[in-house]
């Protein structure tokens, strides 16, 4: 995919996520790349697509206190509506913070207890996040924690998010002083 985009001049993105379904089923799941291949996905990037190495993939590019997105400023200036018109956090987490058939939107934005939760969200509330050293290569999201666990927590994180950071953590220092070398 990345050599006929680049035949075309395009830009090709690959995203190698899948989350499990929003009502906790994670059958899906059985599809997702494991960490091996996904690791095979970040290598052809790597060695393919260096506009895309220098955005995601370069040490230092992100500053720790906000590589984790998803525990800053969370819900801070959007929310999504279903289609049952419920208010949820994101597209892919069933996370009802009220009801549009029984409350305007203005009401659930300033009087939602569980938004105002979610909106006080940060790195505190992770504290394996905290001192970790994969944080630059993390894709950690609310919504997947909510959805990969029974209970629909959202601050239960997934093995699987923080072997794969790891990985690609190893993968791309492992790169970077391999260019060194060559250099
Ligand atoms: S890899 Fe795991 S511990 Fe590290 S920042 Fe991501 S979710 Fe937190």
């Amino acid at each position: 995919m990345l050599s006929f985009a680049r035949e075309l001049n395009l830009r090709s993105v690959p995203d190698n996520i899948i989350m499990p379904q929003s009502n906790r089923n994670c059958g899906n799941l059985e599809y997702r790349l494991d960490i091996d291949e996904a690791i095979q996905v970040i290598q052809d990037i790597l060695d393919n697509d260096t506009a895309y190495d220098a955005e995601r993939f370069s040490p230092g590019y992100h500053n720790p206190d906000t590589a984790l997105p998803c525990v800053q400023n969370f819900c801070q200036n959007t929310l999504c509506i279903n289609a049952k018109g419920e208010v949820v956090p994101l597209p892919e987490w069933d996370h009802v913070l009220g009801d549009l058939k029984k409350q305007t939107l203005r009401d659930i934005w300033k009087n939602s207890s569980k938004l105002k939760r979610l909106q006080i969200i940060s790195l505190e509330d992770f504290p394996k996040c905290q001192s970790c050293h994969d944080i630059e290569f993390c894709g950690m999201s609310l919504g997947q924690n909510a959805n990969e666990n029974e209970a629909g927590d959202p601050f239960i994180i997934p093995k699987y998010i923080c072997e794969l950071a790891k990985a690609t953590r190893e993968l791309v220092h492992s790169h970077k002083n391999k260019q060194k070398e060559t250099t």
